[in-house]
């Protein structure tokens, strides 16, 4: 668990686990009894400066367990800014992979049930979810194309390669006004998926977007975009129950 975030003033970040015993970086280390404060400067015994802080959700979701390609925070932002999901919401993520988006949601929403196909990788969301400590977050070992258990929900997004056998259990299982995103990384799934979606009598179709976040380099003289950058993720399609 990580316990608190050591910050230099160049922007390097450290991760710091154990409480009780000194941590060594490459700039020297610090003493375990400095470990214990907060939101302060402390010195390593080379004399280098950093910020203590307490981790939050962000800092700790720079260091999830890794499965499966996870959804990154710039669309994760989307899908929550798009259904307006908030603390009295119930919502359904599948499939799971490392639990990226599942942990998200479940800061935010009242529920989250995740679904996923494989243990291997339900091993892994498990561990992302202890990361976290989320408490009303419920992973099940479950196909979602063979059903959704669950009834009122108030968002279900997508990740898998088929989203398209998962149409008819969502109108079933979403509320009336409520969300369905489904992510795909290629934009042959996208065509195949809203065609279906468009001869659903529950769902409608609103749109279909993707995300372009450039990062910039801020720095004296020195002002410009950065020179990398994530070319692709995936795509999100957003559609909404619009009749019981
Ligand atoms: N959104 C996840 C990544 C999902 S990767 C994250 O942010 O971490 C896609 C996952 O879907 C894989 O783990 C795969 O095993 C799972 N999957 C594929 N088909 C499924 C199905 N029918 N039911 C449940 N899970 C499924």
């Amino acid at each position: 668990m990580i316990q608190k975030i050591l910050l230099t003033k160049t922007g390097q970040e450290f991760f710091v686990k154990n409480l009780d015993q000194d941590y060594h970086t490459k700039f020297g280390f610090i003493k375990k009894s400095d470990l214990k404060k907060s939101n302060t400067i402390i010195k390593t015994n080379k004399k280098t400066e950093m910020y203590i802080l307490e981790p939050s959700f962000t800092d700790k979701f720079k260091k999830i367990k890794r499965g499966p390609q996870i959804i990154t925070p710039k669309d994760i932002g989307t899908i929550i800014t798009e259904t307006g999901i908030n603390k009295n919401s119930v919502v359904l993520d599948a499939g799971g992979g490392s639990g990226s988006l599942s942990c998200f949601l479940a800061n935010i929403a009242k529920k989250v049930y995740c679904y996923e196909i494989r243990k291997d990788f339900i091993k892994i969301i498990k561990e992302n979810q202890k990361l976290f400590e989320l408490k009303n977050l419920t992973i099940k070992n479950k196909d979602i194309t063979k059903g959704i258990t669950e009834k009122n929900l108030d968002l279900i997004t997508l990740d898998l390669p088929e989203p398209w056998h998962v149409i008819k259990h969502a109108e079933k299982s979403l509320k009336p006004g409520a969300f369905l995103i489904t992510y795909l990384p290629t934009i042959t799934q996208v065509t195949q998926f809203v065609e279906q979606i468009k001869s659903s009598k529950k769902l409608f179709y609103l749109k279909t977007l993707e995300n372009i976040q450039r990062n910039w380099i801020i720095n004296n003289k020195i002002v410009r975009p950065d020179f990398q950058m994530l070319g692709h993720t995936g795509f999100i399609i957003i559609t909404r129950k619009v009749l019981k």
